[in-house]
């Protein structure tokens, strides 16, 4: 194909991108191109299905990307799993519309990005949203779905509500009750999208509550605007690498391509290009154009543009595990109960337990730095420590989530300590953009992170023998009390869970919006340090985790940097 000049390309047409490219594309003079590694997945089942989660994976639209085997995690390698399709990872996942304790976004703003904090992204969650009113919505009346008005947002793109399997019989109910019994009883959260998040609450969903189907990233920001002329998007397009114009500073004149047809040419970008190929990928795109640690490009023979060592680091994910029960009534639908308890709801001695941690985190610090060469140094590392720790002990945000899915004649769990302390890295393997990478996001590398997991699991039980829930459940099917005892240590849990859990598909952070002196790979307005043109938009940029998912957070980003990136044109 013949060299084609846009404005502005955006590499992955995935949650994120296809924000962006939508937004800019309003821009009448401004010609886009969003060039996406898979293909249109409209009228896939396996996608629009609200009940078939899971189904998408191992097939032809899940990157299915696996990490290094886990030295500190049970040894064996993990799968993270992507999206390669038109709307990204939108179109696989859980569709859990939930966002952030407002504390942690505030935190975006403590570690140095000056003017991103709660109160300037909570108009961009809204500003996405569009939020379906529930027909049958009344916490008395049994489904026991709420919301806040003033929380949510009605004229954005993205449908956001309640799928008809949600509406049940009592049982949420049932679960307050239970809840509220415990040792330290979890409050009822009408709504935890407003930035406040603990309690227990049922949360919507990114579903098309009419029809009943997914909604996803390319169902809100693409196929209703597909006929706009300056809006171009090529299907089964991999982007290899950045193309750069000669001259003294960095700029990207547009990117390298290869075809369906197995074609490859380069496409101009008079503007800007924008990665949005997701956090596993957008590094890995900088490393190919020679953007990064010098040392992890040379092994490659990729010659250094731009000397940004931590490109790739600051990896941070989540490990999920499940406990399930004998349920002595039958479920048909699966509604959707999360509990978000904070440190002293989950640790009996979150004082002692918080102290401990604290005079670990220089400890931990050097781990983490050591294990990356000290790409990332060590009191730099100390220090967001320290501000999660404020999170997790001064803050109260959630430490951990906890699901609650009934199905059949079972209560299936599923939990994840929400704020992990190891760093892990994401680097190219060869200089070939086809091959795979090397990820190690270093599962239960330090001990808090078992420690958080382990405890969870211990509230699961505790929950589970709480009336009224202790006389609907029968006994423990995972992993069962003659597998791990009802007292059984950390150590005795430790390998239940370090031999079941799985990545809890949450990977950020991998090219941080943060100084470059702390270790950034973009500024403020998500441009690549020491490249004049090229952003990462998408789940790469996010400082630190957020306790709610991950979608709503990077929705709202992505509408930010549209309109930061339309403010400078
Ligand atoms: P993506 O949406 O992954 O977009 C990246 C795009 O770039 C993809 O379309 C990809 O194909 C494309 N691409 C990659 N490389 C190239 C290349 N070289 N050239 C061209 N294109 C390329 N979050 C929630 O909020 N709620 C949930 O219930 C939930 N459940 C999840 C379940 C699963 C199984 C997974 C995997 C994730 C889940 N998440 C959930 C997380 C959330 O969906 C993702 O974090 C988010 O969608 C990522 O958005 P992104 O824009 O960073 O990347």
């Amino acid at each position: 194909t013949s060299a084609s000049t846009y404005d502005y390309i955006v590499v992955g047409g995935g949650t994120s991108g296809l924000v962006v490219a939508n937004r800019l594309s309003e821009l009448e003079n401004i010609n886009v191109l969003v060039i996406e590694a898979g293909g249109s997945v409209y009228d896939n089942v396996n996608v629009t299905n609200t009940g078939g989660y899971g189904n998408a994976f191992d097939t032809d639209i899940d990157w299915a990307y696996k990490t290094e085997d886990q030295e500190y995690g049970g040894g064996a390698p993990q799968t993270l799993r992507a999206g390669k399709a038109l709307g990204g990872t939108s179109v696989i996942n859980g569709m859990v519309y939930t966002r952030a304790q407002k504390s942690q976004i505030d935190a975006w703003e403590t570690v140095g990005n000056k003017g991103w904090n709660w109160e300037t992204l909570f108009p961009y969650y809204k500003k996405g949203e569009g939020f379906q009113v529930p027909s049958n919505y009344s916490w008395l009346e049994g489904s026991g779905v709420a919301y806040e008005p003033a929380d949510h947002g009605y004229k954005g793109p993205l449908k956001v509500g309640w799928s008809s399997d949600q509406l049940n019989d009592g049982l949420a109910q049932k679960l307050n009750t239970t809840y509220q019994n415990m040792d330290a009883p979890i409050p009822y959260n009408k709504d935890a999208n407003g930035g406040q998040m603990v309690g227990y609450t049922l949360y919507p969903k990114t579903v098309d509550s009419k029809l009943n189907i997914r909604e996803d990233a390319a169902r809100a920001y693409y196929y209703p605007y597909k006929s706009r002329n300056n809006l171009h998007v090529w299907l089964n397009a991999n982007v290899n690498k950045l193309t750069w114009k000669s001259g003294d500073d960095v700029t990207a004149d547009g990117v390298e391509v290869t075809l369906a047809n197995g074609t490859t040419s380069t496409v101009k970008a008079s503007r800007e290009v924008i990665l949005a190929a997701g956090s596993l990928k957008s590094p890995l795109l900088l490393e190919l154009s020679g953007v990064g640690n010098p040392d992890v490009l040379s092994k490659y023979g990729i010659e250094t543009k731009v000397n940004l060592p931590t490109v790739g680091e600051n990896l941070q994910d989540q490990m999920n595990n499940g406990l399930a029960f004998d349920s002595k009534t039958k479920y048909t639908k699966a509604p959707d109960y999360v509990a978000y308890p904070s440190v002293g709801q989950v640790f009996s001695n979150a004082t002692a337990v918080g102290k401990q941690l604290l005079a670990n985190l220089p400890k931990y610090a050097a781990q983490v730095a050591s294990a990356n060469g000290n790409v990332t140094k060590s009191k730099d590392i100390e220090r967001f420590f320290k501000i999660q720790w404020d999170l997790i002990f001064k803050a109260h945000i959630p430490v951990a989530e906890i699901l609650l899915e009934p199905s059949g004649y079972t209560y299936d769990t599923e939990y994840w300590a929400t704020v992990p302390f190891a760093r892990g890295n994401v680097h190219i393997s060869s200089a070939d953009p086809t091959a795979a990478a090397s990820i190690d996001p270093k599962y239960f590398m330090l001990d808090f992170d078992l420690q958080a997991q382990t405890q969870a699991a211990r509230f699961i039980r505790e929950l589970f023998q709480t009336e009224p829930f202790a006389s609907m459940a029968g006994s423990e099917t995972s992993p069962g009390l003659s597998s791990v005892a009802a007292d059984a240590d950390d150590e005795g849990w430790s390998s239940f869970i370090k031999n079941n859990y799985r990545s809890n598909f949450h990977p950020i952070s991998t090219a941080a919006m943060m100084p470059k002196e702390v270790g950034g790979v973009v500024d403020t307005s998500l441009k690549v340090y020491g490249v004049s043109n090229v952003r990462v938009v998408d789940a790469s940029v996010m400082p630190f985790q957020v306790c709610g998912h991950l979608q709503s957070t990077i929705y709202a980003v992505a509408e930010r940097a549209a309109d930061i990136i339309k403010a400078e044109n």
